[in-house]
């Protein structure tokens, strides 16, 4: 069962008209107005979408809206002060990836979520890959042996209409540490069950984002019980496939085109019975995320990924910008 919930989306991004299409396909949802900090794309973006209001300043949205829940995804460094606007109003909040820019903030996040009795959600989308779950069961039965090494291959080339504030505002979260580690480091807490304790990365510089941002980077990430991870980022990746691969003494699980948005992927095992091919349903990555927020807030389960979830990703793409920085093994504060 999930809740029926009206909804406000705080900013006029792409990845919100990509959402919204999603959250409409779970029963209930209601998408009604949005927050954008420019009158006219809050007008052309309300009538795209089919919302029937749009506003430009946060308090009056939050007020006349009468939200049950609001969807946060302005540039990154907005999202603490707005969820926090968003769950004084009373709302249930999905915020999206980075949850914040600093472990102070992404604290009070999960604090006034937690006194205010609302769920606090981070679309962290991957967790809703059928292959990734299908990766993690098979990691959590034991099949696999001691898993020891993941190597996640996630390098895309970023689509000329997203090449803005990622590429040229360190003020705003840009570089594809914050946009695509703080992914992977979600995903392999969801698939190996747990916590990344230290973080080597090297982060590059090709030309496509500017001054000191980085539009490559690679990470070595060591895990409770051992398990490294490796992972690569990057912006620049052109005509590339992404990839995971899942190492254990007994087996291995090998999936292409898990990393995207698309929702399909390619997935192998490989055992002392040789190699098959599992079979991957396709999934709508979004509303996967939307009906568990939904059936979260109506008190049943939990969501994909909570504000919490969010903090831990987020800590270790932090240690990991560190690392590139210090040029030096980081440990990942809990
Ligand atoms: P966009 O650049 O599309 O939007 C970010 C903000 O910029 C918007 O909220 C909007 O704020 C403003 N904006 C949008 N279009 C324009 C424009 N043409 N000119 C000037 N300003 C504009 O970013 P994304 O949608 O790619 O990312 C938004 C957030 O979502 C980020 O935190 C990102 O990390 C996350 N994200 C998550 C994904 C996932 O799968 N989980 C995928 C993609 C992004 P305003 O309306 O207030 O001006």
């Amino acid at each position: 069962m999930v809740k029926p919930m009206r909804w406000g989306f705080v900013g006029a991004s792409n990845i919100a008209e990509r959402v919204i299409p999603s959250l409409r396909k779970v029963a209930g949802q209601e998408p009604v107005a949005v927050c954008s900090r420019n009158a006219e794309r809050a007008r052309q973006f309300a009538t795209a979408m089919g919302l029937q209001a749009s506003y430009t300043e946060l308090g009056s949205f939050l007020r006349e809206g009468r939200f049950d829940a609001v969807y946060v995804s302005s540039t990154n460094e907005l999202h603490c002060e707005q969820t926090l606007a968003a769950l004084a109003a009373g709302c249930h909040v999905m915020c999206e990836k980075p949850l914040a820019m600093n472990r102070a903030d992404a604290a009070r996040m999960n604090d006034a979520a937690r006194h205010a009795g609302r769920v606090l959600a981070t679309n962290h989308h991957l967790r809703a890959q059928a292959a990734h779950r299908m990766v993690r069961d098979i990691v959590a039965s034991g099949a696999l042996g001691h898993v020891h090494g993941v190597q996640v291959s996630h390098a895309v080339f970023l689509p000329p209409h997203l090449q803005g504030w990622r590429l040229d505002a360190p003020g705003a979260g840009g570089g594809v540490v914050l946009d695509i580690l703080v992914h992977n480091a979600d995903l392999l807490r969801f698939l190996l069950g747990r916590e990344p304790r230290r973080i080597h990365t090297v982060a590059q510089r090709n030309g496509l984002a500017q001054g000191a941002l980085e539009d490559g980077a690679m990470s070595v990430i060591e895990f409770d019980g051992g398990t490294l991870a490796q992972t690569h980022e990057s912006f620049v990746a052109q005509h590339a496939l992404t990839r995971l691969h899942v190492l254990g003494t007994q087996g291995s699980l090998y999936a292409v085109g898990s990393l995207t948005q698309a929702g399909t992927a390619q997935l192998w095992q490989r055992d002392a019975q040789g190699e098959r091919e599992l079979s991957v349903p396709p999934v709508d990555l979004y509303e996967t995320g939307f009906r568990a927020f939904a059936e979260a807030c109506a008190g049943q389960g939990a969501p994909l990924a909570s504000g919490v979830d969010g903090a831990r990703a987020m800590a270790v793409a932090l240690a990991g910008l560190t690392s590139a920085a210090s040029g030096r093994m980081e440990t990942i504060p809990d």
